[in-house]
């Protein structure tokens, strides 16, 4: 067994698993080493009633008097529980596991394991876990990793599998240059790797995710270096004159380009037409109108009788997109044929898509990853511009260019990364950054309330939509179980149609459904059918529907602030006073202190820069700001340091040996190999 067998040559390791492992990007025993725990469990010593602090895991140790209760609420069974201990009450709650009823025995002494709330004055357990004192006792003091889950895959199988491929592989020399590990203070990578899946001590833990957040962005770092020096030099084969269809389309909007998209647009153009073929990146915070940018370069790109392609994240956004471009070419009387091409279509709109695509007589192709699937084949692809890049791996927009020869390339992103960062994160790319909010917005305005203010938020949320505008309510998902996630959603929705007048259409939309349901629940919401969405975090990114005017969140505690100010991101689109209404009842005051910097200021960089000082490197494993999918460990921005280090080393490295053909070169570039095939398979998913 090596490092590329495939997961199933674990024992215990069947197809079913193999299936669920690879829904979370785990093919081959190397990726399996390389899924590193999200989090630990530290099993700390049992404390006192008295001494619990809200918003911690701690463990407390008691019995119960009576047998635990079940209750229905909606469709939820809640069974609970009291503990007592001199005087202070702790109320137990579990969501269905209605069996718990049976296991608890009265009188018998249990350790309990959980997060503390404090709701209403009453100190809660949410989903304690439950210990016999002999199993607690063999825990104690010890750090267990946490995986990221999917639904059939328990820690327990991950667990197994990583202590096995620990045990049966074949040692290996480090394929890290000596040099460079002396150099940046590395430990050794089988140690790193050992100590990150099962810490002895937390001391341990550091150094080795030091190392392998390194790893991870050398290996990224060289790769992007390799695909810089292949594109950097391709001579333009598709110029772009500039032609009469883009000023058709602006003159025909009812807004003038801001300064910035004016400027970024100039860029674009001379890019297109000059010697070279364009590998640019367009940075701009949520809002700053991005979008018209995209079909701006695509209408260019067409006119010259290129096809041009545009691949967004989500089917839901790919639709988005499509509808917005098609009723932008409409308003200027430009009749071209555009293609959808999504994951979701029927096997016979798939076919008639791939037919367009190849024939030619698809102008503009607009879709999901399934745009980079192995029957996509494009007549003369001149253009690809990948939206919301973030949340695409470099991989996958290389093979999207693939499709055509040397297509220029435009990128779209909302990540607010420092420049310095971004040069080495997009080396291969050129920079421009739209700065500018479109002149018409007025700034969201936020608040931070607690559950008490909540009758009030209603009331607002009517006298809202009686005007006209709609809102979004986002509902956290739950982490300890994602299948209540959906039931969450539902009980939330039907609630809130209980506590609002009866005219206010009220929909719900999760992860989870069909993605047919999907787009005909966005695209009620975009007509301004349904009044108000709740909703997980779906909505998170691209979505557009400017007359939303309220985005609510609950349990805002819970979600990192770049996510929050994606959110909010959803509304201040139009004309009209926004508002962003952040619900939480937590009163940690790190919390609170986050929360603050969302409500004081809408400037995506300003919080990506606060937040940062707030959590501090020492922060090991808290919320991952950056959503950078490419990578598992590292962040951009509280491994900032690591990465500019990472840069430096994969810097002199070319300049020694650029194709890596020394022989103490040859276990990183074997290793390099690797690490771009973990790519193209991870983005099959
Ligand atoms: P993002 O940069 O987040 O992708 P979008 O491209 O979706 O933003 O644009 C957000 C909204 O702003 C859209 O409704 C779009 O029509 C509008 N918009 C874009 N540019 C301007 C502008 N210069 N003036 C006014 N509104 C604009
Ligand atoms: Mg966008």
């Amino acid at each position: 067994m090596n490092t590329v067998s495939p997961v199933t040559a674990l024992k215990g390791v069947g197809d079913k698993t193999a299936a669920l492992f690879h829904r979370v990007g785990v093919d081959t025993v190397g990726e399996l080493l390389s899924y590193y725990p999200r989090t630990y469990d530290v099993y700390e010593k049992p404390v006192t009633f008295a001494t619990l602090e809200p918003d911690r895991v701690q463990t407390v140790k008691g019995f119960v008097h009576r047998v635990p209760e079940n209750k229905k609420a909606g469709r939820l069974t809640v069974t609970t529980a009291v503990l007592e201990e001199f005087g202070t009450y702790l109320h137990l709650i579990w969501y269905n596991m209605p069996f718990l009823r049976n296991s608890i025995q009265p009188g018998k002494t249990y350790f309990f394991r959980g997060k503390v709330q404090r709701k209403k004055g009453r100190l809660v357990m949410e989903h304690p876990e439950i210990y016999s004192p002999e199993d607690y006792e063999k825990l104690l003091n010890s750090l267990q990793p946490v995986y990221g889950l999917t639904a059939g895959l328990s820690n327990k199988t991950v667990t197994k599998a990583v202590r096995q491929s620990l045990a049966d592989l074949l040692p290996e020399a480090d394929y890290l240059p000596g040099k460079i590990r002396t150099e940046q203070r590395l430990v050794e990578y089988s140690h790193a790797l050992r100590a990150i899946h099962f810490p002895a001590t937390q001391e341990e833990l550091l150094p080795a995710r030091r190392r392998l957040v390194f790893d991870e962005f050398f290996l990224f770092i060289l790769m992007l270096r390799r695909m810089k020096e292949q594109t950097e030099s391709l001579k333009n084969t598709c110029p772009v004159r500039r032609g009469t269809w883009p000023s058709r389309l602006l003159a025909s909007l009812p807004y003038a380009l801001t300064g910035a998209q004016q400027r970024v647009w100039e860029e674009i153009l001379s890019d297109m037409e000059g010697a070279t073929v364009m590998n640019r990146l367009v940075q701009g915070d949520v809002g700053s109108g991005k979008t018209v940018i995209a079909v701006l370069a695509l209408l260019a790109a067409a006119e010259n009788g290129y096809q041009g392609a545009l691949m967004a994240p989500t089917e839901v956004l790919a639709r988005q997109h499509a509808a917005s471009a098609g009723e932008l070419l409409e308003k200027c009387g430009l009749r071209l044929s555009m293609v959808l091409l999504t994951g979701s279509m029927t096997a016979r709109e798939k076919r008639e898509a791939y037919e367009k695509i190849e024939s030619g007589e698809a102008a503009i192709v607009i879709g999901t990853h399934a745009l980079i699937q192995e029957k996509v084949h494009f007549y003369n692809l001149g253009l690809v511009v990948t939206d919301e890049q973030h949340r695409f791996g470099v991989r996958q927009r290389e093979i999207l260019s693939e499709k055509g020869r040397a297509p220029h390339v435009l990128v779209m992103s909302a990540t607010p990364i420092p420049r310095t960062l971004a040069i080495i994160l997009y080396g291969d790319l050129d920079i421009s950054v739209i700065d500018e909010m479109p002149a018409d917005r007025l700034p969201v305005k936020n608040c931070v309330v607690d559950e008490n203010w909540r009758p009030n938020a209603y009331r607002f949320l009517e006298k809202e939509t009686a005007a006209g505008h709609q809102a979004y309510i986002i509902c956290p998902m739950v982490e300890e179980n994602p299948e209540l996630e959906i039931e969450n959603v539902v009980d939330y929705a039907e609630k809130l149609k209980k506590a609002l007048n009866p005219s206010v259409t009220i929909e719900y939309l999760h992860g989870k459904m069909k993605p047919a349901q999907k787009n005909d629940i966005m695209e009620r919401f975009a007509s301004g059918d349904i009044k108000i969405l709740v909703s997980t975090t779906v909505v998170e990114v691209g979505v557009n529907v400017p007359n939303t005017t309220v985005m609510m969140v609950e349990n805002a505690e819970r979600f990192g602030l770049a996510q929050l100010h994606q959110l909010r991101g959803r509304v201040g689109r139009g004309k009209s006073q926004s508002y962003c209404i952040f619900m939480s009842s937590t009163d940690n005051p790190n919390t609170r202190k986050r929360l603050e910097i969302l409500n004081k200021s809408n400037d995506g960089f300003y919080i990506a820069s606060e937040d940062l000082k707030l959590r501090g490197p020492g922060d090991l494993f808290g919320v991952r700001q950056s959503g950078l999918l490419e990578f598992r460990i590292g962040d951009v921005f509280t491994d900032a340091d690591l990465l500019k280090a990472a840069s430096d080393e994969a810097a002199r490295i070319e300049c020694e040996d650029p194709a890596l053909d020394l022989e103490e070169h040859q276990a990183l570039k074997k290793r390099l190999a690797q690490y771009r095939e973990e790519g193209i398979r991870r983005m099959s998913l």
